[in-house]
């Protein structure tokens, strides 16, 4: 299925890349965040709740695993590293099949509980502040959401 790249230079630029695609979600989309620790993934998050219309301050979850917002649709933030080596079920099928917006970070460490149809993210460093963020899709919906991104 499709992927689309590009680069942000600073972290502003990371997170209205975040808005942008929260303006192109349907509820029950589930996104999986990939990247080392300070890429920017919770930046991202932070710029997608905006885009949801969340009013409070997201933070990362990392030691709740998950954290719930109210919005257009809800939120899921999840930050699962911790669960790295466990077979821990926090009830993901819950979440990954309501009408809420599910977001994960380090999302291979929960492999098999994500569902087929998602939207990967993965952030890579560059130089200083500059991010190659590069979107793939694993359904004809994720196809449509990555042009709309394009353009
Ligand atoms: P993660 O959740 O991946 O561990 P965070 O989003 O918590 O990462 O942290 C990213 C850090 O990198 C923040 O301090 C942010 O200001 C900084 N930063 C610098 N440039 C960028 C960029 N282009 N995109 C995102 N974050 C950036
Ligand atoms: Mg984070």
């Amino acid at each position: 299925m499709s992927k689309h790249q590009l680069v942000t230079n600073n972290a502003n630029e990371t997170a209205l890349l975040g808005e942008k695609l929260a303006s192109l979600l349907e509820p029950g989309d589930v996104l999986t965040l990939e990247g080392d620790l300070g890429a920017g993934k919770t930046t991202f998050t932070k710029g997608l709740a905006k885009g949801l219309g969340v009013k409070r301050t997201v933070n990362s979850p990392t030691f709740t695993i998950v954290k719930e917002y109210e919005g257009r649709l809800p939120l899921y933030h999840m930050d699962v590293y911790r669960l790295e080596n466990s077979e821990e079920d926090i009830g993901f099928d819950e979440y990954f099949n309501s009408h809420g917006i599910s977001v994960v970070e380090w999302a291979k460490f929960i492999e098999e509980y994500l569902p087929e149809e998602r939207l990967n993210i993965n952030i890579n460093y560059d130089e200083g502040d500059s991010r190659t963020i590069e979107f793939s899709s694993t359904s004809s919906h994720f196809d449509s959401v990555i042009s709309e991104l394009r353009s």
